[in-house]
């Protein structure tokens, strides 16, 4: 699976987004999806995110994937960063 993640798929997740400025926050996968178009991916989620602190959009650092029983899956982590270094 590429990092090209369907939020539908992730749905019942949870993210914890680290900012560039250090700021982080964690946001349920399902608010994600009701705003964003249906078929979006994760990584194009992420790059519409927008910083509380320092207000920019996508400067994500960091990125942890919470599953339901509160462990992060790592590989998708690391999937997710390579993604945000390509664009
Ligand atoms: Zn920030």
């Amino acid at each position: 699976m590429k990092y090209g993640t369907f939020l539908s798929i992730i749905a019942e997740h949870r993210l914890y987004v680290v900012c560039a400025c250090g700021h982080a926050r964690e946001v349920a996968v399902s608010d994600l999806i009701e705003r964003m178009p249906p078929e979006s991916r994760l990584c194009d989620a992420l790059a519409r995110l927008r910083c509380c602190r320092c207000r920019r959009r996508g400067a994500v650092d960091e990125v942890r994937i919470y599953w339901a029983d509160g462990d992060s899956m790592r590989a998708r982590e690391d999937q997710v960063r390579a993604a945000l270094k390509k664009t």
